[in-house]
């Protein structure tokens, strides 16, 4: 049966390679007993961050190199113990470690960089959807809904990366897109990461049609087909105050479905 989330608690976790320690002293007990105390009933938890790496025990992608246990798997046994839906979270649209190992599975933007601005940061790396990546992330989807109990998968970052590598290029002469045009090529780059969302979706709905899928890119409206509830994400730092309450009602009326505040 589908799971209706009411109280949700969300970690935006990332932790890049240097990280040396990741999960040492995590008491998996500990941290669930205190979920369930607040009155969670679900709990997003990253499977895959923005950097690219998984907290699980992996045969496709790549485990952060510091962990030494499957963090995601001990958690999954302690929520579906507890009474606590569990979601696997997973950045799509970022991955510097895949993109530093398959730099062919990166955006190439049209000034013929494959890196953004600003460089210093952690998510300088953003992913092409036509590219192989795309078949290397549905599959690691398919892997955490296999092997794990789950009853959410939240997509984060399908954003629409304006790509021109070859394999983009290819479709949007076949599609009669005009790739001088950068609006046309990031509506390409937004229909690239819809399709990318749908096939996500088809997937793992096969292995467990009760799931909770939510995307949070890209725009709401064009995710009425593939979500069946929504996570609206803030962080005030960047979108502002305002953009939590009404965001949220906004999206309630985009049809009948949870949705989630988050911030
Ligand atoms: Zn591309």
């Amino acid at each position: 049966m589908m799971h209706q989330p009411k109280y949700c608690l969300f970690y935006d976790n990332h932790t890049m390679k240097a990280i040396p320690d990741v999960g040492e002293n995590f008491n998996v007990d500990i941290f669930t007993d205190r979920v369930k105390k607040c009155g969670v009933d679900y709990l997003i938890f990253h499977a895959r961050c923005n950097q690219g790496f998984a907290y699980y025990d992996t045969k496709i992608g790549t485990k952060h190199p510091s962990l030494k246990y499957d963090l995601f798997g001990k958690l999954s046994e302690a929520c579906a113990k507890k009474g606590i839906a569990l979601a696997a979270y997973f950045n799509a649209g970022i991955s510097s470690e895949e993109g530093l190992e398959h730099r062919e599975w990166t955006t190439l933007y049209a000034d013929g960089r494959s890196l953004r601005e600003p460089r210093l940061t952690p998510h300088v790396r953003t992913m092409c959807y036509n590219s192989d990546y795309r078949d290397h992330l549905i599959a690691m989807a398919k892997e955490v809904v296999s092997n794990y109990t789950v009853s959410g998968l939240m997509i984060d970052c399908l954003i629409n990366y304006p790509c021109v590598c070859p394999i983009c290029m290819k479709k949007m002469k076949e599609n009669g897109i005009d790739w001088s045009n950068s609006d046309l090529i990031a509506g390409f780059s937004e229909d690239s990461a819809i399709r990318l969302a749908h096939d996500i979706a088809v997937e793992v709905r096969n292995i467990n049609p009760d799931l909770l899928i939510s995307n949070n890119y890209p725009p709401y409206e064009k995710l009425r087909c593939i979500n069946n509830y929504y996570d609206v994400i803030s962080l005030p730092a960047t979108d502002g105050n305002e953009f939590m309450p009404v965001m949220a009602h906004y999206v309630r009326t985009l049809g009948d479905f949870p949705v989630i505040n988050m911030t």
